[in-house]
């Protein structure tokens, strides 16, 4: 018997964790992933999701989903349900462990009159602007407010008739009362409450003073018995503030926070704000336009739960910011596709040819992998199927030329008809009866199949092809990111033809258009008039480069 040394693990992140269970630091891992329920998730979030629930599930541990919802005025119970769903989706479950920071309010509170009895916290009233000048800059320390020394029965009589709403939003904010000189502008007093007079959708009119995120996260984090708290990079710098409320709150439990590098995808923009505004300025159809990066526009277009897992598996998890390329997210659905969607054929362009010397009231069903396909005296081609005088390197149909027809028969265009402009109508062809199914009996190869359709048994539908949403790499680059919309992102395709096989198909069905990519039913479909989402082409540019 061999005893192989144990597998790395995959990251940083699952190596941190490793050591706390070897070591007993920590005795199950819990994990949580905190949305703030202000728009859709998108594929950013979708990494971070895959990352908490990931490592809670490798080590038995527990990822709780936690909605932070600690600004009542952004927030929507649209949005709640819409998040729950997604993450459920992804193949996610937190069980029963669903929470909200607004559970928590009450106990935040009385914490939050600790700290002003432990004269760690003091009610501030200066203005906005005038708390903005006194925090100083990067380079220069900051200025102690006039009320910082305030007593500690003031500022308990203040923050308590904050809270009973006696003073209009922007009158007082409490402040941790840490170090106005620290080099960490977070340090520098940090406001933990505001006054917002604002209904909130789970604790109505019962407050009218919200915790901010820093205060509200950690000491949540420690509620739940979080053991490693995982937040994006940008967090770093709060990590100090995390740590000083963990150390001066009297918290059940002490969790850590560990940062690791967003998602960022190039020609895509993923805040949730600038994604709302999409929304809201009409540039896309709503938050799960096939065009967005949420997981309910990915959805839409075609996108599987394992083709998101796997993707970002493959751009798994690092301690620095890096742009990962949206070819690779691509690749991701096409390699899923490639073994499980059916093989349908479909004509975008339609061409029609009719076939001279089949008989006219003739069909023959052809039976191709699990369906049977019919074929009959005319047909549709692709229009660029077709080109009267080729060019060297054109090996599809033209004039006397021999191709082959997908599954059926082998044909040979005879005759070209035009209308009164010079534009083709029509393709007259010859079949070989003896190339039936697709092989003749002498060994004739022709250089090229076609994929068709028989005209009187297709099924016209709506096809949506869609390209990326932004023209550049970064979108934002370049300062508004609304100027580097691509015009083309959007084709439709009124009547492409289909195979009857298709008839019926559920919504989110996904199949391989031969030869044209993966098409996936929308869910605006009918029974009468089936639209369908182009997902991805057929060809691969990520794996070329890589
Ligand atoms: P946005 O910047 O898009 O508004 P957010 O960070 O404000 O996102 P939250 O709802 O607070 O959105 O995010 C929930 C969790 O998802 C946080 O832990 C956050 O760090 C993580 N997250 C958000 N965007 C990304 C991303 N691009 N890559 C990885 N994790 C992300
Ligand atoms: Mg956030």
């Amino acid at each position: 018997m061999t005893t192989e040394a144990p597998p790395k693990p995959r990251d940083f992140i699952r190596e941190i964790v490793e050591e706390d269970l070897a070591a007993g630091r920590t005795a199950r891992v819990i994990t949580r992933f905190p949305p703030e329920p202000n728009g859709h998730l998108h594929i950013g979030h979708a990494k971070s999701i895959c990352l908490n629930f990931g490592v809670a599930g490798e080590y038995g541990g527990q990822c709780n989903l936690r909605f932070d919802d600690t600004n009542p005025t952004k927030e929507e119970i649209e949005y709640v349900e819409a998040i729950e769903h997604d993450i459920a989706w992804l193949g996610f479950s937190w069980g029963d462990n669903l929470f909200h920071a607004s559970d928590y309010f009450d106990q935040l509170y009385v914490w939050a009159e600790e700290l002003i009895r432990a004269d760690k916290a003091y009610v501030d009233s200066s203005s906005p602007d005038e708390m903005r000048t006194m925090r100083g800059t990067l380079t220069e320390p900051g200025v102690e407010s006039p009320h910082r020394n305030r007593s500690v029965d003031e500022n308990l009589d203040l923050f308590r008739r904050m809270k009973a709403g006696e003073f209009p939003d922007g009158a007082h904010v409490l402040r941790a009362k840490i170090d106005m000189a620290s080099p960490n502008i977070n340090m520098r007093d940090p406001v933990l409450y505001r006054i917002r007079h604002a209904t909130h959708h789970r604790t109505g009119d019962a407050w009218s003073i919200y915790p901010m995120y820093d205060y509200a996260h950690p000491l949540s984090d420690a509620i739940e018995h979080i053991t490693h708290s995982l937040c994006t990079l940008e967090y770093e710098d709060h990590r100090p503030l995390y740590d000083w409320l963990i150390e001066n709150v009297p918290v059940p439990s002490r969790p850590r926070q560990y940062e690791f590098a967003r998602l960022n995808l190039n020609y895509t923009v993923m805040s949730k704000r600038k994604l709302l505004r999409l929304v809201e300025e009409k540039h896309v159809s709503g938050w799960d336009d096939p065009r967005m990066p949420t997981i309910a526009g990915l959805r839409r277009r075609g996108f599987t739960p394992a083709a998101i897992r796997n993707f970002c598996e493959r751009v798994g998890v690092a301690k620095r910011e890096n742009m990962i390329d949206v070819g690779l997210l691509e690749f991701s659905i096409r390699e899923d596709l490639n073994t499980s969607a059916p093989r349908v054929m479909g004509v975008l362009d339609p061409l029609r040819v009719v076939i001279d010397n089949y008989p006219a009231d003739e069909t023959e069903w052809f039976e191709t992998g699990a369906r049977k396909v019919p074929f009959a005296k005319t047909i549709f081609i692709e229009r660029d199927d077709f080109i009267e005088d080729p060019p060297p390197k054109f090996f599809r149909l033209s004039p006397g030329r021999e191709v082959r027809l997908r599954s059926a028969y082998f044909i040979t265009c005879t005759s070209v008809v035009k209308d009164n402009a010079g534009n083709i109508v029509e393709l007259h062809a010859t079949y070989d009866p003896a190339t039936r199914g697709g092989d003749s009996p002498d060994g004739r190869k022709p250089k090229a199949t076609l994929h068709w359709v028989a005209a009187d048994h297709a099924i016209d539908c709506e096809v949506r092809l869609y390209d990326r949403l932004f023209k550049s790499e970064n979108p934002e680059e370049s300062g508004n990111f609304l100027d580097d919309l691509n015009p083309q992102s959007l084709q439709i395709v009124p009547r492409a033809k289909l195979e009857p096989s298709i008839r019926g198909a559920a919504p989110f069905t996904s199949y391989q258009f031969e030869r044209l990519g993966y098409f996936c039913v929308d869910p605006d479909s009918t029974d009468d008039a089936i639209v369908f989402n182009r997902t991805v082409t057929l060809k691969d540019a990520w794996a070329k480069v890589k």
